[in-house]
């Protein structure tokens, strides 16, 4: 095609062109299509340039030839070949030894009639979202009869059957309507109880039957190594319960930066046994971090007033007489009437200021309850927490929060740090201290000797807790 092309331009070129074009080097081309210009000067060329490249890599070839060593040179033996060919998939017609020679052959004559079988045993699966009379009813039982058995499994198990659980059915002989009775529907419907649906001549009946069960909790205790987390993992703690453990030590110690490889943590997870096996594991009842070079952490599941939440186990009975201050930071601007600092008109400080710097901590000045965590107008975010005798707190213009509403904290638990949110000049804390819910100056108050547990409650607490660490140990 070049050439065609050069000779096109020259001729669309000619009433300009000046002389002749110089063969360039470029124009010379060793690469030639064979197919073209067949017998020309340039195809000999080419062909010249083909039997040159053939003859001089016969020259460089090794010779002989020979074969390229495959992976497996060993022969395969006899004995070898027939269990290949035994276990190998081979087309059945070809009369594979895997499953007999399934194919019709003429040998073969159809029956005329063929018996019925009696009985046909079927196993379903309940999907998600599935109903026990629709799985029936899929498996081949009548609408009626499938109805009739759900109502009666329902009846057994009112807390439903989970997805997954294996469904037995046995169906008997075929009526003359083609449809095969139920004789047997069999299914373990929790951890504790199996049903059974019979089917008789007076209709289905269903039986129940229980299985023993050892809800005696689980102990799981070791040592930290190099992550917290995936030590409690490789000790067998689910994923859930690994992480309600962290986030109850959270509240109480820095988790990421507080624990060091030789400390050792020692959890209580509630737990069912069945005498078939399989157990069932429940929620976190105690969560405890054993340090060794701080304080250790034991928390125990307890509720107070409706409201579940970690305890101190150590701390439930301590005596709290007073308050501690929030942060650890001097008194800015104290209780009484001011002049504001941005609405420029003298009102009531209802609190004392402390000047910190921006992410200091703020924790709980007595022992209580959160009673509301987060935006709170002109106080930007606010923790309000309610303690025992009337007396309430609140923490105001944080700038994150770390509690959430209904836990119950400890004097001098982490609140959330200091900032500048709402109506604020700059990072500081007001902290207010209300008495039946009237602003007191907190310099006055002197909070009245009582613990966050007492009398039958504090025993109650003391006596679980000895019920739960006599627990014995799963991992040492
Ligand atoms: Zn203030």
């Amino acid at each position: 095609m070049r050439a065609q092309w050069r000779t096109s331009g020259a001729a669309i070129a000619a009433p300009v062109a000046f002389g002749r074009r110089r063969p360039r080097w470029r124009d010379f081309d060793l690469v030639v299509d064979l197919g073209e210009e067949v017998l020309s000067a340039r195809w000999w060329r080419g062909s010249a340039t083909l039997g040159l490249l053939c003859a001089g890599v016969g020259l460089l070839a090794p010779t002989p030839f020979e074969p390229l060593p495959a992976a497996n040179v060993e022969r395969v033996g006899q004995a070898e070949a027939e269990q290949f060919r035994d276990i190998a998939i081979a087309p059945l017609s070809a009369g594979s030894k895997t499953g007999g020679r399934m194919a019709a052959t003429e040998l073969v004559e159809p029956l005329s009639q063929a018996p019925d079988r009696p009985t046909i045993e079927l196993f379903a699966r309940m999907g998600a979202g599935d109903g026990i009379a629709q799985l029936l009813v899929r498996s081949g039982v009548s609408y009626a009869e499938a109805g009739q058995a759900a109502r009666l499994i329902q009846s057994a198990a009112p807390s439903g059957i989970a997805p997954g659980t294996s469904v037995s059915i046995r169906l008997g002989r075929r009526s003359p309507g083609g449809v095969r009775p139920v004789e047997r529907i069999a299914l373990r419907a929790g951890l504790d109880i199996n049903i059974a649906v019979t089917g008789g001549a007076g209709g289905l009946s269903v039986s129940t039957s229980r299985i023993a069960i050892d809800t005696s909790p689980l102990r799981v205790r070791g040592r930290v190594g190099d992550g917290l987390y995936w030590a409690l993992r490789a000790s067998g703690v689910s994923a859930p319960t690994a992480g309600d453990y962290l986030r109850a030590l959270n509240a109480h110690i820095d988790v990421g930066g507080q624990i060091g490889p030789d400390d050792r943590f020692d959890l209580i997870i509630a737990n069912r046994r069945a005498a078939t096996g399989e157990s069932e594991e429940g929620p976190l009842l105690y969560a405890a971090i054993e340090r060794a070079g701080a304080s250790d952490v034991k928390l125990m599941k307890w509720t107070i007033g409706g409201r579940t939440d970690w305890v101190d186990a150590e701390g439930a009975g301590r005596q709290v007489s007073t308050m501690a201050w929030p942060v650890h930071a001097p008194i800015t601007s104290g209780f009484g009437l001011r002049v504001h600092p941005i609405l420029r008109f003298a009102r009531m400080h209802k609190g004392i200021d402390f000047g910190a710097h921006y992410g200091s901590p703020i924790v709980a000045a007595a022992d209580g309850q959160v009673m509301r965590a987060g935006w709170s107008g002109g106080y930007g975010q606010q923790v309000r927490l309610g303690h025992i005798g009337g007396i309430g707190t609140s923490y105001s213009h944080m700038s994150r929060i770390v509690v959430a509403p209904g836990t119950i904290v400890r004097q001098g638990q982490l609140l959330g740090y200091i900032g500048s949110s709402g109506l604020s000049t700059g990072p500081h804390l007001h902290y207010e201290v209300y008495r039946g819910g009237v602003a007191v100056n907190p310099l006055s108050v002197r909070f009245a000797s009582r613990a966050l547990l007492e009398g039958a409650q504090l025993e109650a607490f003391r006596a679980r807790l000895r019920q739960l660490l006599s627990v014995g140990v799963k991992k040492a």
